[in-house]
């Protein structure tokens, strides 16, 4: 089988350095395989495919209540849902994204599922099936990126 430096058709310029490499490289691949591992003991890629469940009631109560500034009226900022423009002095709620919508807009959406509707940044839920698959997705992610950094740490 042909060397990594082979396969690249480029030489190490020391051979503590193609030794680094070639370890890097095998991390990086057993990585690989027990994310394959992984993905293929736990099927979650249904809820790929449908609408995450409500946000949590708890959450949803306890989102923040904002009054409209006058400098916000004046900006002209819209409720996303509606479309309609905040007034001076009206109280809306506000997501953990920052994004505000009226109590009468937002609160059955979330009634209905966790994200927000404009940026889909997603709010806690009360089911524990859901908050599982999350936190699967949330280690995949964090794989991909430990084998980013792998690749970034063996080309820099
Ligand atoms: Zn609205
Ligand atoms: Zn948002």
């Amino acid at each position: 089988m042909a060397s990594y430096f082979e396969e690249h058709n480029c030489e190490p310029t020391v051979p503590e350095e193609q030794y680094r490499q070639n370890a890097l490289l095998e991390l990086a691949r057993s990585l690989l395989s027990g994310m394959d591992i992984d993905l293929g003991g736990l099927d979650f890629t249904e809820w790929d495919q449908r609408l995450p469940p409500p946000a949590s009631k708890q959450v949803v109560e306890s989102l923040p209540r904002v009054t409209i500034t006058p400098e916000q009226a004046d900006t002209v900022l819209k409720c996303p849902v509606c479309l309609i423009e905040f007034e001076e002095g009206e109280t809306v709620r506000r997501l953990p994204c920052e994004h505000l919508f009226h109590s009468a807009c937002i609160l059955p959406w979330l009634g209905k599922t966790n994200s927000c509707p404009l940026c889909r940044d997603e709010l806690p839920t009360d089911s524990p099936e859901y908050e599982e698959y999350k936190k699967d997705k949330a280690r995949r992610k964090q794989q991909e990126q430990r084998l980013e950094d792998l690749h970034g740490a063996m080309y820099t």
